[in-house]
């Protein structure tokens, strides 16, 4: 392979460390928030059973004084029918008849708020429970996300630090003029740095090139840049014909078959 291909080549594989570099320093920043927001989702959780179990003792508080008001109401209206029974008088009979109606409307009017409160009761039981459930299940999944973090960061920085060291060895032979134009890029513009042109189109911008760039990449000596985005560019052709050296060379190689493999112990 001519320098210049192997030039193109360590750049291209240059970007696929990139890529990986740019995946781990993903992971390093979200890991962390993930469980930040976990541990977000579980307070709201225990907020809202906070709230529940307010409502509910409100609820209890006020069935608890229904129900004196109703033992109250109970005792009165049995003194009142055992006092009617000995009053002789008629007016005073209506009169006292009277006031019972309206005793037993009242009991009435109460005992039926009593079911109302039990139903809203039992409808805010089964939210407390469902609400604990969720929150026992947020409560498993943070332990184990919170445990698995320090795990997970030192991982990556280990993975970080191999990347970063791959980084460095790749590209040696790539003139540092290049290297720099090729850092420089990479800190101003998406992904990727280095792109084939393929029927003269820049496959970064998908805008042609002009015909004496196109003339100057395929003759593939030097190094050149999209006069539109900037982006190192080289012929797509020049590797498709590595490829296929590549591939064939893949199809000559022995294949090894699971039997050449050494698997005795793993089956029993
Ligand atoms: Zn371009």
């Amino acid at each position: 392979m001519s320098l210049y291909l192997e030039q193109i080549k360590q750049l291209v594989e240059l970007q696929h460390v990139d890529d990986k570099i740019y995946a781990v320093k993903k992971e390093l920043e979200e890991a962390p928030l993930q469980v930040e927001t976990l541990r977000e989702r579980f307070n709201e959780e225990e907020a809202k059973i906070a709230r529940i179990n307010d409502k509910l003792q409100h609820m209890h508080e006020q069935q608890k004084r229904l129900d004196m008001d109703l033992e109250d109401e109970t005792a009165r209206l049995k003194k009142s029918k055992s006092k009617l029974m000995q009053v002789s008088n008629s007016k005073e009979y209506q009169a006292m008849s009277k006031e019972m109606d309206n005793m037993e409307r009242s009991t009435k009017n109460h005992e039926e708020e009593r079911i109302a409160l039990r139903e809203e009761i039992s409808i805010q039981e089964d939210l407390l429970k469902e609400a604990q459930a969720v929150r026992d299940e947020l409560k498993i999944d943070l332990a184990t996300k919170e445990e698995s973090l320090i795990e997970r960061i030192n991982a990556a920085n280990q993975e970080l630090e191999k990347l970063t060291a791959i980084h460095k060895e790749t590209g040696k032979d790539v003139p540092n003029r290049i290297l720099e134009r090729y850092e420089f890029i990479h800190r101003r513009l998406e992904h990727p740095v280095i792109v084939p042109v393929k029927n003269s189109v820049c496959t970064g911008c998908n805008i042609a090139i002009p015909p004496q760039t196109f003339i100057e990449i395929q003759r593939g000596q030097q190094i050149w840049s999209c006069p539109n985005c900037q982006r190192l560019i080289y012929w797509a052709e020049h590797f498709q014909d590595q490829h296929q050296e590549e591939k064939k060379a893949k199809q000559n190689k022995p294949q090894v078959f699971a039997e050449d493999l050494n698997l005795g112990e793993s089956l029993n």
